[in-house]
């Protein structure tokens, strides 16, 4: 996995990657986000990020935010999918890789 990206969803395996050696260096809380965010891509099959939210780009909440904000944090999820709704193309296979 390339250098600082904590995470990858390849679309085309329906696979989740998660790079070890920054995953044992996480709180749980951001083990949880990280995870929540690939199955966003290959589960929820959101295949955009968001500038806000478990979806957004790079980087992870702070601990303390992540837990007084995970229901709206969780809401927003889910409405990502809603609101997307991109449909499977296999045309258009990509990996989207989380970096820190
Ligand atoms: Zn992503």
């Amino acid at each position: 996995m390339d250098k600082g990206v904590y995470g990858a969803c390849y679309y085309y395996l329906n696979e989740i990657v998660i790079d070890k050696e920054s995953f044992i260096k996480l709180s749980h809380e951001n083990r949880e986000e990280l995870v929540w965010h690939e199955f966003g891509h290959c589960a929820l099959k959101i295949y955009r990020h968001t500038a806000t939210g478990i979806m957004k780009p790079a980087g992870l909440h702070d601990p303390v935010y992540y837990r007084i904000f995970y229901s709206f944090l969780m809401n927003d999820l889910f409405q990502s999918r809603v609101y997307i709704n991109i449909q499977y193309d296999p045309s258009k296979y990509m990996l989207l890789k989380r970096g820190i």
